[in-house]
This record gives structure tokens, C-alpha cells and sequence, in this order.
């Protein structure tokens, strides 16, 4: 009889037991009770202040760079441009900035394509190939930035693994940056197999991306305008835009000298009454002929519409690999944006 009020004893005992061991770990008050405690840790943390402009993204970077253990680190967003209000109360500035869903690989200029009609009498894009380049690239920006105005750059890869600090500066200074190929090669020469012309446009984007430390936008330019189909079937699949144009300011031309070229673009421009003009911020014609130029245009009443795109290129990272290893930079400091690296802490 002891033994069997003991065994009751027992058992009773080691029920109270598990249910408190249930009622502390596992039981909803439980759960219920570690979310509050969590909650009110939480809330006894104090808020993070607000970065001032311009250090939130360096700050992010750095953290995200030195921690970049992960095979394949996250691209840097593109920087937050946000040049100053424009200091000329005359300046041809920007009448309109369209965003461009660039999915399916849309085609613009209507010297090769002609599905987009976008621009009304007398709107103008601005496009600039070839460069970053000593000298005149600057000299383009300089001439842009007194009107306020922008426009959009197809770099060449090979030139932007030059000068990646001239091409850093264009986007800086808030205009888009696509690609231009990597070698400005023919995509549509006769000795061009269809895997170099998908090498020649990937490795440009990726040489972009390197010299800008971020993203370049997903907009293409051929190289002469030669629009090898199968290439313009493949940027398709990348959802990249094709950029041809409505007037060709043959600036590349030996002849060419900044009167004449001010006057093919606005006898050209004049006839079809609004358009995409194709210049080369490589030639020092244009670099020189562009204040006037610019100053024909106000003069014509032409205005200015920016293109944007509305997402970032993903750059494919096998090409982004090879173009580290070819330039034997360290992969770790590659694609880093310069505000990521060096900061102002007083002035
Ligand atoms: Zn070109």
C-alpha cells in the first residue's frame, strides 16, 4: 500500500515537473513572452539617426565590400546623382526625362527602328560614343553641365578600363551610361562568329560596370550601326535597348571641323523636326562644337529629353571574372565605388 502511494507520489510529481518545464519553453505565454521581451529590447534600442545625403550609400558599401565573403557579392546601386540646381538662368536644361522599360530589348533612331515614336515637334536626344577620353569627354561635360542639361554615353569598354575615373564623372554628373561593345568591333562583320559578338557586348558591359563601381544602364549602341540580327536577337533576351539614331553627325569624319558639324546636325535636325542626334564625346570636334551647338538648339527651340532606364544591366559574372583576371586587379577591390574607399570626414 506504502509502495503504491509512493509510485502516485511519484508519478504526480514528475507531471507538475513537465508541464512547468512546457509552461516556461514551450507553452504560447512562453513564446508570447520572448517576443514581448524582444520587442521592448527593441524599442529600448534607440533609432539610428539619419545619415546626412550622400553618406548612406558609402557607408553601406563598406560594410558590405569588407564583409563580401559570399562567391558572388552584391553590386553596389548606382549612385544617387544629384547634381546641383542649374546656376544658368538661360540654360537649354531638360524639358522631359521618359524611363525605359527595356524588356524584349525595345529599338530606338528611327534610321533602323521605327516602332517607337516617343519624342513630339522639336524634342531632342542627346547621345555621345566612344568615349571616356582625355580631354574631350571632360570637355563635353563642361560644355552640358553650363547648359543643365544631359544626355546619354555608349562608351567603349577598352577606353572605360582607361579611364575609368573620366567615365566615373559622367555619371556623376547624372547622364546614362550603357555600353558600346568591348573592342568596337564590326558585330556584323564577316569573320564575326555569333558567340564574339555576344563576347564583344558582354565583356563591354562589364568593363563599364568595373570603371563605374556600379551598374551601367541596359541601353546598346552597335558599333558603325551595324545591327547584326542574331546580336540584336540576343540582346532581346537580355532585355537590353537597341539605340540607332535620327541624325548622324558624322563627327568621326576627317574632314569634319565644328562649323560643319553644327550645321549637319541642325540642317538635319530642321528637316526632321525632332530626333536622337548621334555624336562622339572621342572627337575633339564635337567636344569643341558643343557650347554652340548647344546654343543653336535653345536658339531653334528644340528642348532637351533625357532618357533613363528603368532598371540596371545585370552583368553576367563569368565575363565580370575574366575581364578581373585579364586586367589582374584584385578581385576584392574591383566594381568598389571610390566613396566606398575614400571618404570626406572635414573640410
Ligand atoms: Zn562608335
Amino acid at each position: 500500500m506504502r509502495h503504491a502511494f509512493g509510485l502516485i507520489l511519484a508519478s504526480f510529481v514528475a507531471a507538475v515537473a513537465i508541464a512547468g518545464v512546457w509552461y516556461l519553453t514551450a507553452s504560447p505565454h512562453a513564446s508570447q513572452a520572448a517576443s514581448q521581451a524582444a520587442a521592448q529590447a527593441a524599442a529600448a534600442k534607440p533609432p539610428e539617426p539619419p545619415a546626412p545625403a550622400g553618406t548612406k550609400l558609402a557607408g553601406r558599401d563598406d560594410v558590405e565590400v569588407t564583409a563580401a565573403l559570399p562567391a558572388k557579392p552584391a553590386a553596389p546601386p548606382a549612385p544617387a546623382a544629384q547634381p546641383p540646381a542649374c546656376a544658368n538662368p538661360n540654360a537649354l536644361g531638360v524639358s522631359r526625362v521618359v524611363e525605359v522599360d527595356t524588356s524584349g530589348g525595345p529599338g530606338f533612331g528611327f534610321e533602323n527602328f521605327k516602332q517607337f515614336d516617343f519624342l513630339t515637334d522639336k524634342e531632342v536626344v542627346l547621345t555621345f560614343d566612344d568615349g571616356p577620353w582625355p580631354a574631350n569627354t571632360p570637355a563635353v561635360l563642361k560644355a552640358l553641365d553650363e547648359e543643365c542639361t544631359k544626355a546619354v554615353f555608349f562608351p567603349i569598354g577598352k577606353h572605360a578600363t582607361y579611364h575609368p575615373e573620366i567615365l566615373k564623372q559622367v555619371l556623376a554628373a547624372g547622364h546614362t551610361v550603357g555600353a558600346h561593345t568591348w573592342s568596337h568591333a564590326n558585330l556584323n562583320g564577316k569573320k564575326m562568329t555569333e558567340q564574339q559578338a555576344i563576347d564583344e557586348v558582354e565583356k563591354g558591359f562589364s568593363a563599364i560596370k568595373m570603371a563605374l563601381g556600379a551598374d551601367p544602364a541596359p541601353f546598346f549602341r552597335f558599333p558603325q550601326l551595324q545591327h547584326n540580327p542574331s546580336t540584336v536577337a540576343y540582346l532581346g533576351t537580355r532585355n537590353v535597348a537597341i539605340f540607332s539614331c535620327d541624325v548622324d553627325s558624322f563627327d568621326f569624319r576627317r574632314d569634319n571641323n565644328p562649323e560643319k558639324e553644327i550645321n549637319t546636325v541642325m540642317t538635319k535636325l530642321d528637316k526632321l523636326g525632332k530626333g536622337i542626334i548621334l555624336m562622339h564625346d572621342f572627337q575633339k570636334h564635337t567636344a569643341e562644337a558643343l557650347p554652340a551647338l548647344l546654343q543653336r538648339l535653345k536658339a531653334g527651340g528644340y528642348k532637351i529629353v533625357q532618357m533613363k532606364a528603368k532598371t540596371t544591366l545585370q552583368t553576367l559574372p563569368d565575363y565580370d571574372a575574366a575581364l578581373t583576371k585579364e586586367l589582374k586587379l584584385p578581385p576584392t577591390l574591383s566594381g568598389r565605388p571610390v566613396s566606398s574607399v575614400v571618404q570626406t570626414v572635414s573640410k
